[in-house]
C-alpha cells in the first residue's frame, strides 16, 4: 500500500555528507529529521501507517539508527521492541548471524528469548544499502522461528540493489535514491 503522507519534507531534510565514513561513500545523514519534531513525527507516521494493518507483535530494530525509528514505532503500535546489536553488546545469551562487509565479516546478535516462534515481526532500519546488515537480521528472526512480515527502511539506495540480499522478504522503503 503506498503511503498517504507527503514525504517530500523528509527527502529535503536528509543531509548528504560526502566521503563519510570513508572516501567514496555519500552518507545519508538523518539527524536533521530526528532534530525536527514535525519531521521526526512524519517519519514515524510513515512507518506506522504501513505496519499497522499487519497485526505486528514485535518491532525489531537494527543497531543503531534502527533503534531510533523502531522504538518510536513500537511505542505507537503498542508492541515490544527488540534490538539487533553488533557482537558483544547484548548481555544475555545470544543468537548470532554473520554477514560480509567490503573487507571481512561482521556479526550481529539478538537475545535468544527476544522473539517467540510464530510471532509477527516488522524489521526496521534507517537505510537499505547493500542489504547485508538487514539480511543478517532476517536470518536471526528466522532462527528464532518468528515470522518476518515486513522490512521497513526510511531510505533505500536503489543502485546498490540491496533487495537481492533479501529474497522472499516484503520490503517497504519510503525514500529512494
Ligand atoms: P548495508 O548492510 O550495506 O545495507 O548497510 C546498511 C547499514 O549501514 C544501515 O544500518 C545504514 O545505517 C548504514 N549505511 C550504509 N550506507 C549508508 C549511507 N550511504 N548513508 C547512511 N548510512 C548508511
Amino acid at each position: 500500500m503506498p503511503t498517504t503522507l507527503d514525504l517530500a519534507p523528509l527527502r529535503a531534510a536528509i543531509r548528504d555528507v560526502p566521503d563519510f565514513p570513508k572516501p567514496g561513500i555519500l552518507f545519508k545523514d538523518i539527524t536533521p529529521i530526528l532534530a525536527d519534531g514535525a519531521l521526526f513525527k512524519l517519519s514515524i507516521d510513515a512507518f506506522v501507517e504501513s505496519a499497522r494493518p499487519l497485526g505486528i507483535e514485535k518491532v525489531v530494530g537494527i543497531d543503531a539508527r534502527g533503534f531510533l525509528f523502531g522504538a518510536a514505532v513500537a511505542y505507537e503500535l503498542g508492541v515490544g521492541f527488540v534490538p539487533v546489536r553488533k557482537k558483544g553488546k547484548l548481555p544475555f545469551t545470544c543468537q548470532s548471524a554473520a554477514y560480509t562487509l567490503e573487507y571481512g565479516e561482521a556479526v550481529v546478535e539478538m537475545h535468544i528469548d527476544a522473539l517467540r516462534p510464530g510471532e509477527r515481526v516488522v524489521l526496521i532500519d534507517d537505510l537499505l544499502a547493500t542489504g547485508g546488515t538487514a539480511a543478517a537480521a532476517v536470518k536471526l528472526i528466522g532462527k528464532m522461528g518468528a515470522e518476518l512480515v515486513l522490512a521497513q527502511f526510511l531510505i533505500e539506495l536503489e543502485f546498490l540493489d540491496g533487495r537481492k540480499n533479501l529474497p522472499g522478504t516484503a520490503i517497504k522503503a519510503f525514500l529512494t535514491f
